[in-house]
C-alpha cells in the first residue's frame, strides 16, 4: 500500500494508487483510469500545505515528472509553467528569457500549482501574492479532457483555479 506524508508529518494517507504523469496525455489516461474505477483523485504538489488538502484513499497524482516551462510570450512577458515546477526552478528557467518573479516567499521548495492553489505569498506589503500574477490557466478536467480558462475565456473557473 502506497503511504503518503505532507513535509510537516502532520498528515498521513494510504492511497490506492499514486500515479506519476509525465505528459498531458498520461495525465488523462490517469484521470480516466481512476474515473473508469469510481476512484476520487488529489493532486499533490510538494506537500506543504500542513493541512490535509491532498488525503484521499484514491488515487494521489504527482506531477514531480511533469515540470519546466511550455511557452514564453515574448512580447507580453507571460509564461506557461508546467505545474509540477518548483518555485526553486522558476529564477534559472526564466533567466535566459531576462525575466524573473516579482517576488518569492521564504521557502521556496513548492510547486508553482500548489503554491498559486493556496495564495502562497512572499513578503512587503506591496507586492501581491503568486496567484494574483496568474493571467491564464490550461486545466485538465476529471474526464481527461482539457481547456483553457483567463480572464477573457472561462472567468470563473478561472478565479476558481488561481486560487482554490
Ligand atoms: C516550511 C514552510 C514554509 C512556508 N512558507 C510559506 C510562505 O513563506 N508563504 C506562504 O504563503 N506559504 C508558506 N507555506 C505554505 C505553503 O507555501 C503552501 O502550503 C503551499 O500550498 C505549498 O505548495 P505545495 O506545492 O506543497 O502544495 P501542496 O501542499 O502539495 O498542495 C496544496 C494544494 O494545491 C493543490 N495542487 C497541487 N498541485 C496541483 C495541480 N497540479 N493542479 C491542481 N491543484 C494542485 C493540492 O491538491 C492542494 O489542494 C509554507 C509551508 C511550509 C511547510
Amino acid at each position: 500500500m502506497s503511504t503518503f506524508k505532507n513535509f510537516a508529518r502532520t498528515v498521513r494517507a494510504h492511497p490506492a494508487a499514486i500515479n506519476r504523469p509525465r505528459s498531458v496525455t498520461e495525465l488523462s489516461q490517469y484521470l480516466q483510469q481512476a474515473a473508469a474505477r469510481h476512484q476520487p483523485v488529489r493532486t499533490v504538489g510538494a506537500g506543504h500545505s500542513f493541512t490535509p488538502l491532498v488525503h484521499t484513499d484514491g488515487v494521489l497524482l504527482n506531477l514531480d515528472g511533469f515540470q519546466g516551462i511550455e511557452e514564453v510570450d515574448a512580447f507580453t512577458h507571460e509564461v506557461l509553467f508546467r505545474a509540477g515546477t518548483r518555485l526553486w526552478q522558476v529564477p534559472a528557467l526564466l533567466k535566459p528569457f531576462h525575466l524573473a518573479l516579482e517576488n518569492m516567499g521564504d521557502i521556496d521548495r513548492q510547486s508553482i500549482a500548489g503554491a498559486i492553489s493556496t495564495g502562497t505569498h512572499g513578503t512587503g506589503l506591496k507586492f501581491t501574492g503568486l496567484s494574483a500574477a496568474v493571467t491564464g490557466v490550461q486545466i485538465m478536467l476529471a474526464d481527461g479532457s482539457h481547456m483553457r480558462a483567463s480572464s477573457q475565456e472561462n472567468p470563473e473557473l478561472f478565479e476558481a483555479s488561481r486560487l482554490g
